[in-house]
C-alpha cells in the first residue's frame, strides 16, 4: 500500500506514524510545505480526555507529548473585572506547537515515513499512490481543487482574532472578557513552557469597526490589545509569528472522500479554537483513518467508507460543540452587557450544550457553590431519608 499525505501538521504526521506502526510494509510519504523547524502559532492546549484517546492509539507518542507538556488544573475566567477560578476535574496540558510537530516528526522518521519538508504540493494528479490524504489544514488545496466532489460548505464568522505569543508564563490559563471604551475584547491566554504563553486576541465586528481596525496596520492593532490588556501583560509585548488578523473560516466538507482522495483534520472540518480541541480532533481523525486502512489494506474504497462510518458520528458531536461555542462568542456583547460575573461564567461553561448543571455539580462542585450563592442556579435539595 502506498499512502501520500499532503500536510505535515498534527493530523498528517500522526496518521503516518499509525499506518507505519500497523502496516510496516506500507510506503508512506508526507509532503510539508514548511521547513522542519517552522510552524505557525505558539502553544496548543490538549485536554486530558483527548490525550487518553491518543494514548490508546500510540502510547509511545503520547508519553513523549506528555513529557513536553505543561499541566495546569485550573482556569481563571474574568468577567466584569471579577476573576472566577474554575478548578478542573482533570488537568489540561499545553505544548509548543513546534515541539508537538518535532515529536511527531521524530516518531514518523524512526518508523520509516518519508517526510519531504519545504515541498508545497499543488499538483495532485501526478501523485502515484493508492490513497492520497488531504491533511493540509483549513486552507486545504486538495479539498479546494475539487470543492464540489467534497461537497464543501464555507463561511466566515464575524469576530476578528489573531494568535500571538507572550514571553512570560502566566500562572494560570485565563480568559478575560473586557469592555474598554465602546469595545468588547477577549483575551485567551495560557502558559505552554517555562517562559512562554499563547495569547489569542479577539473582538467582535462592531468593536473592529468602532476602533477603525480595518484600516490599521498589524502593529497598530497589536498596540490596541496591548493597551486593553496592559494589566495582564505588564511589560511584555505581544509577539507575532505571522499573526495576521482573521475571521474564522467555518469549513464543512460533507463528503469525506472522493475516489482515492480523503480529508482529515481541519481540511475536513475546521474546529473553532474556543473549544481548544482542534489538534486532538484532527489526530483522532488520523486514528480512525489508520484503523480503517488496517482493516481493509487491499480495498481502498471499503477502507474510506469504513473511515466515514466509524468517525463521522463522533466527529459531528464535536463539531456541533464547536458551533455552539463560536455562536456564543459571536454574541459576546450581549453576554457581557447582560450578566454579572457568576451568571456569565455559568452561561460560558454550559455554552456548548454538552455540559448541564448536573455535570457541572459533579465536575466543578466549588464553582457551582458560587453559582448557588449568587442565585444563578437553585440550590440542590438534600434528599430526606
Ligand atoms: C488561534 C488558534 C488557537 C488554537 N488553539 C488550539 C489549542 O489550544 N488546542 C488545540 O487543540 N487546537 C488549537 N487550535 C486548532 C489547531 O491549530 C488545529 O485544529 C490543528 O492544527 C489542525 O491540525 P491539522 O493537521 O488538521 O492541520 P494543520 O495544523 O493546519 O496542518 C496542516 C499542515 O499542512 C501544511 N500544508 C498546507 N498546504 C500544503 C501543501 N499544499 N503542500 C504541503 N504542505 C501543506 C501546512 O504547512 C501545515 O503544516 C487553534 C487554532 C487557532 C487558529
Amino acid at each position: 500500500m502506498k499512502v501520500a499525505i499532503v500536510g505535515g501538521g498534527p493530523s498528517g504526521l500522526f496518521l503516518s506514524i499509525l499506518i507505519k506502526k500497523k502496516i510496516p510494509a506500507a510506503e508512506v510519504i508526507v509532503f510539508e510545505q514548511n521547513a522542519a523547524n517552522a510552524t505557525f502559532g505558539f502553544g496548543v492546549v490538549m485536554a486530558d480526555t483527548g490525550l487518553a484517546h491518543l494514548q490508546r492509539a500510540s502510547p509511545e507518542v503520547c508519553t513523549d507529548l506528555i513529557a513536553a507538556m505543561r499541566f495546569n488544573d485550573r482556569q481563571v475566567i474574568v468577567a466584569n473585572e471579577t476573576p472566577i477560578t474554575v478548578q478542573r476535574p482533570g488537568s489540561g496540558g499545553a505544548i509548543p506547537r513546534i515541539r508537538l510537530l518535532e515529536i511527531l516528526g521524530d516518531h514518523a522518521s524512526r518508523a520509516g515515513v518519508h517526510i519531504h519538508f519545504e515541498h508545497q504540493l499543488l499538483d495532485f494528479d501526478r501523485l502515484d499512490a493508492d490513497i492520497i490524504v488531504g491533511a493540509d489544514g483549513v486552507n486545504s488545496r486538495l479539498r479546494d481543487r475539487d470543492e464540489s466532489a467534497f461537497d464543501t460548505e464555507r463561511r466566515h464568522l464575524t469576530n476578528h482574532f489573531a494568535w500571538y505569543g507572550v514571553a512570560k508564563a502566566f500562572p494560570n490559563p485565563s480568559l478575560v472578557f473586557r469592555k474598554y471604551k465602546t469595545g468588547y475584547f477577549v483575551a485567551h491566554y495560557y502558559p505552554y513552557s517555562d517562559d512562554m504563553s499563547t495569547f489569542v486576541a479577539e473582538c467582535d465586528h462592531q468593536t473592529w469597526i468602532d476602533f477603525g481596525m480595518e484600516k490599521m496596520s498589524q502593529s497598530e492593532r497589536k498596540a490596541i490589545f496591548e493597551l486593553v490588556f496592559s494589566s495582564e501583560l505588564g511589560d511584555c509585548p505581544l509577539i507575532s509569528n505571522n499573526s495576521s488578523w482573521r475571521q474564522f473560516p467555518v469549513i464543512r466538507a460533507h463528503k469525506w472522500f472522493s475516489g482515492n482522495r480523503v480529508l482529515i483534520g481541519d481540511a475536513l472540518n475546521s474546529a473553532h479554537f474556543s473549544i481548544g480541541s482542534g489538534t486532538r480532533i484532527a489526530m483522532e481523525d488520523a486514528i480512525s483513518l489508520a484503523d480503517a486502512l488496517v482493516l481493509y489494506p487491499h480495498d481502498g474504497q471499503q477502507a474510506l467508507e469504513h473511515y466515514v462510518c466509524i468517525r463521522k458520528p463522533q466527529k459531528q458531536k464535536l463539531i456541533k460543540a464547536s458551533e455552539a461555542s463560536f455562536t456564543w462568542y459571536e454574541n459576546i456583547r450581549q453576554w457581557m452587557d447582560n450578566y454579572d460575573a457568576q451568571e456569565f461564567v455559568y452561561r460560558f461553561m454550559t455554552r456548548t450544550g454538552r455540559v448541564d448543571i448536573d455535570r457541572l455539580r459533579k465536575q466543578y462542585p466549588g464553582l457551582v457553590q458560587g453559582f448557588e450563592s449568587a442565585g444563578v442556579v437553585p440550590r440542590k435539595q438534600k434528599v430526606q431519608l
